[in-house]
């Protein structure tokens, strides 16, 4: 938990979030400014600040990460449809939040290359 980190917040229930799915590791919840019909933030309850700082102690995480991907593609309907997971890492990848998170986006046709 880091004390004025946004997502820590959300974790804790601090701020409110509309949350979709959470188990040990993660919790899942809408992004508020959502960039597809569906946009949701697969969130790690651990505070890690980006992809640079994952370690192999991780590896567990990241796995339930896709798997939660899908379940929850799958629940919501638009996983045979397609969709795309997507981490943004440090200020050139886009990063805005300093506690890594993972974005699945779907219901929509997504377009390559990305902006
Ligand atoms: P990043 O740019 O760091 O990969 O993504 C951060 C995401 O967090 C953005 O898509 C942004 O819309 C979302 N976001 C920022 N603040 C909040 C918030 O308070 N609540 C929710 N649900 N999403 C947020
Ligand atoms: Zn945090």
């Amino acid at each position: 938990m880091e004390e004025q980190c946004l997502f820590c917040k959300i974790v804790k229930g601090d701020i409110p979030a509309e949350k979709i799915y959470e188990d040990d590791l993660l919790i899942a919840f809408r992004d508020i400014e959502p960039q597809a019909p569906f946009h949701f933030l697969l969130v790690p309850r651990q505070h890690i600040r980006s992809t640079l700082d994952l370690t192999a102690s991780n590896d567990a995480l990241l796995g339930r990460i896709f798997q939660v991907a899908n379940k929850i593609a799958r629940d919501f309907g638009f996983a045979e449809d397609g969709f795309r997971v997507v981490n943004n890492c440090n200020e050139g990848g886009g990063q805005c939040v300093w506690h890594i998170h993972f974005h699945l986006l779907g219901g929509r046709q997504m377009n390559w290359p990305p902006g």
